[in-house]
C-alpha cells in the first residue's frame, strides 16, 4: 500500500475528532472522503499535511512513518501538496506569475526574482496554463477571474509544485456546475500519475472522479466502496445523503 493510515486518532482535550481510523490508498488512486460536517474529514487531512498532529496512529508513506512531521517538511521532503478551501493566490501578481512563484519552489515574490527563467520553465507554465483552462486569463490578477478559475489557479500553483500526492478541500465549493465538471475532468486527465484525496460534499463530483469513497461520520469509518456501493448503502443514506 501507497500511503496508509492506521489507528489514527486525535484526541482535542478529550474530545476525539477522529477514533482508530484506518485506510489505505494505492498510487495514483483518487480517493474521495464524505461525511457530515464535523466528521473528522478536514483533521484527516491535517494530520496526512502535518497540521495537526495524531494522538495515537501511523501515516506510512512507502512504509515510512511520516505522523507528527513539520508540514513544510511533508510538503517538501515527502512530496504532499495541499489546497485549502478557498483560494490561497498572491493578489498583486498575474496568474502567470502566480503559476512561476509556485514553479520556482519559493513562497514570496520576493525570492522569486532570484528565480531564472529558462525556455524549459515557460514551456512548463503553458502546459499547466492550458491543462487549467487559464491560457486566455494568463496576464490577468486574481480579482479579476471567476471564483472557479481562482480555484483553477491554485490547483496549477498545486501542480507547479509537482507533488506526489495532493489533497483538496472542497474543490468544487461555491462552482457553477459547469465549472464543477471541467474541474472533475482536471482531476481525471491532469491529475490522473497523481495520487489524490479529495474532501468534497457534491454526489454527482464525486461519481465524476472517485474509485473509492471513504464515508466518515464522528471520527470513525462508517463505510467504504465505489460511490454505487456507498450511495445505496442504508447506514450513510441514514447519517449523510439524508440531510
Ligand atoms: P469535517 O471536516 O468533517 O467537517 P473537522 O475535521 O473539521 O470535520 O472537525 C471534526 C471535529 O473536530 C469537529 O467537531 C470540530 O469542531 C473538531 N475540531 C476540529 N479542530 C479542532 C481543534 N483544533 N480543537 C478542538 N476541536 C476541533
Amino acid at each position: 500500500m501507497y500511503l496508509e493510515l492506521k489507528h489514527l486518532t486525535v484526541d482535542f482535550n478529550g474530545f476525539l475528532a477522529v477514533h482508530d481510523v484506518s485506510l489505505g490508498i494505492e498510487k495514483g488512486e483518487t480517493r474521495v472522503i464524505i461525511g457530515p460536517n464535523g466528521a473528522g474529514k478536514t483533521t484527516i487531512i491535517d494530520m496526512i499535511t502535518g497540521k495537526t498532529k495524531p494522538t495515537q496512529g501511523e501515516i506510512l508513506l512507502n512504509g515510512v512513518n511520516i505522523a507528527g512531521k513539520e508540514s513544510y517538511d511533508i510538503s517538501n521532503t515527502y512530496g504532499i501538496g495541499r489546497k485549502f478551501q478557498g483560494p490561497n493566490v498572491f493578489d498583486e501578481m498575474s496568474v502567470y506569475e502566480n503559476l512561476e512563484v509556485a514553479l520556482s519552489g519559493h513562497t514570496s515574490l520576493w525570492q522569486a526574482f532570484t528565480y531564472r527563467r529558462t525556455r524549459a520553465v515557460d514551456v512548463r507554465l503553458e502546459e499547466i496554463l492550458s491543462q487549467i483552462n487559464l491560457t486566455e486569463q494568463r496576464d490577468m490578477l486574481p480579482r479579476f477571474l471567476s471564483h472557479g478559475q481562482r480555484q483553477w489557479l491554485e490547483m496549477g500553483m498545486i501542480l507547479a509544485q509537482n507533488p506526489a500526492i495532493i489533497t483538496l478541500d472542497e474543490p468544487a465549493a461555491g462552482m457553477t456546475d459547469d465549472e464543477t465538471f471541467k474541474t472533475g475532468e482536471m482531476i481525471k486527465s491532469v491529475m490522473k500519475d497523481k495520487t489524490v484525496i479529495v474532501v468534497e460534499h457534491d454526489m454527482d463530483f464525486i461519481k465524476q472522479i472517485a474509485k473509492t469513497v471513504t464515508v466518515l461520520n464522528q471520527g470513525e469509518i462508517l463505510a467504504e466502496g465505489t460511490y454505487e456501493e456507498v450511495s445505496h448503502n442504508a447506514e450513510v443514506i441514514r447519517v449523510y445523503l439524508k440531510t
